[in-house]
């Protein structure tokens, strides 16, 4: 991500306070983070020696609830992007209107470089120093790259010892057996399929009669259970692709058999009549569909204009940079944004949460039911605020959020309650 990353997301904010009903006390409220801590704790590592790490936990706005969103590991975590994956959260939340705020940490490290103890060690020490800033109603974390459910469990399992109570509300993204939801691991892509089906509506578009392509860039989580989702609504996946690169097959790929073939290390391997591609070609395939579900900044200005996609879902967080949107919306391309199309996974993340504080638990076909009518929903009201200002679906869910945001801090009062003095 770049550095002035957080920048990009207040020039989002901007762009959505012009359509929005907001107060300009919100968005000035909504400008800066309500509270970036660092922190430094120490490790000792398996050779003897004690090392130092440097994380970070940012809560952007709490006003809707507690703040919520994930803690990463990567060499690159830096404060202004660990504010702007807060930022988003923010933003994320209030378009899909479940009751969270955004939050966001992260530890600079490559866990690639630490052994399983090393990594138990460091994400119970980074949990100890965040202690005081988390728990189960101001600040709920969860994965986000290079953590996972084991990561999470041992959280959990520190953030307990701490307050002397088990407590698994205070992180999501849990095995099941620990707190975990059902419907956990497919969510993402879940809710991605009910947004594509509302839009598959409006555009009058049936995918199996009218012979509709589908490209998937990356074949983790959110790739290959969107991939397999795609298939079974009727399209021809023709495309996908992991880090290592893609595969291209005009008559279609078998992506069950894809799915079944895949080992940890190579996501995707070439079977008979495919074309082996690089994800750039990938990304410029002729198709209906594309979805990147893999890294940030895929497309840029660089080959926006060269994309031939009719409509983009992004399933992965941030794969379009701001410069790269304004030509695909000039071109016509429909892009679903990341803060609706991928809300699945944290509207999942919710329920989680919910089950927890209740102690009572649902099953995978409850998740799914509940989770079909908040993305359906959430999807028109967004597509109805962009045909209404005739602006990108982007801008719209930034609005629609703003407009949710604002309606809570303006329930504390504005300079219009008090009077100007
Ligand atoms: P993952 O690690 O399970 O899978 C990532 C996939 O992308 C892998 O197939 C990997 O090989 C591929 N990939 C990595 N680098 C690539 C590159 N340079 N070019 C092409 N492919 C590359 O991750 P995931 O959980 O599926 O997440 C993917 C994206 O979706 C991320 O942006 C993530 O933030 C976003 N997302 C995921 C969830 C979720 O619930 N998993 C929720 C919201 C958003």
């Amino acid at each position: 991500m770049s550095q002035d990353v957080f920048s990009d997301a207040i020039a989002r904010l901007d762009a959505a306070a012009k359509y929005s009903k907001a107060h300009a006390e919100t968005v000035l409220r909504l400008r800066a983070p309500k509270q970036f801590v660092e922190v430094n704790f120490p490790v000792r590592m398996d050779d003897g020696t004690l090392k130092i790490f440097t994380g970070y936990r940012c809560r952007y706005d709490d006003t809707r609830g507690p703040a919520k969103g994930g803690i990463r590991f990567h060499q690159d975590v830096s404060p202004s992007e660990v504010r702007a994956l807060a930022f988003w959260m923010t933003f994320k939340c209030a378009t899909v209107g479940i009751p969270f705020g955004g939050g966001k940490g992260g530890v600079i490290v490559d866990p690639t470089k630490l052994s399983m103890i090393e990594l138990e060690r460091l994400s119970r020490a980074y949990m100890r120093a965040i202690a005081h800033l988390v728990g189960v109603d101001v600040d709920v974390p969860a994965p986000d790259v290079n953590t996972n459910p084991l990561v999470m469990a041992w959280m959990m399992d520190e953030y307990s010892q701490v307050v002397g109570r088990r407590e698994p509300g205070v992180i999501t993204g849990k095995p099941i057996a620990l707190g975990g939801s059902q419907g956990r691991g497919d969510a993402t892509a879940r809710g991605g399929k009910f947004c594509l089906a509302q839009l598959q509506t409006k555009l009058g578009w049936d995918p199996k009669s009218q012979r509709k392509t589908c490209v998937v860039q990356g074949f983790g989580n959110a790739g290959e259970h969107f991939a397999l989702f795609a298939h079974e609504m009727g399209y021809k996946v023709i495309g996908i692709s992991d880090s290592f690169g893609g595969i291209h097959n005009p008559d279609g790929i078998d992506v069950v058999k894809a799915a079944a073939s895949k080992t940890p290390k190579r996501h995707v391997i070439a079977t008979k009549g495919d074309k082996e591609i690089t994800n750039e070609q990938l990304l410029e395939l002729e198709c209906d569909l594309l979805v990147p579900a893999a890294i940030e900044n895929v497309i840029t200005e660089a080959n926006a204009s060269k994309i031939k996609a009719k409509v983009i879902l992004e399933l992965a967080n941030g794969p379009i940079t701001p410069v790269a949107d304004a030509t695909l919306h000039k071109n016509g391309i429909i892009v679903v944004p990341d803060i609706l199309a991928n809300a699945g996974g944290v509207t999942v993340s919710y329920f989680e949460w919910t089950q927890n504080k209740a102690g009572f638990y649902w099953s995978a076909q409850e998740v799914q039911q509940k989770l079909e009518p908040i993305m359906s929903r959430e999807f028109n009201s967004v597509f109805d605020i962009a045909k209404q200002h005739n602006i990108d679906m982007r801008t719209a869910a930034y609005t629609h959020a703003l407009n949710r945001l604002a309606e809570a801090h303006e329930g504390l009062g504005t300079e219009k309650t008090f009077g100007k003095v």
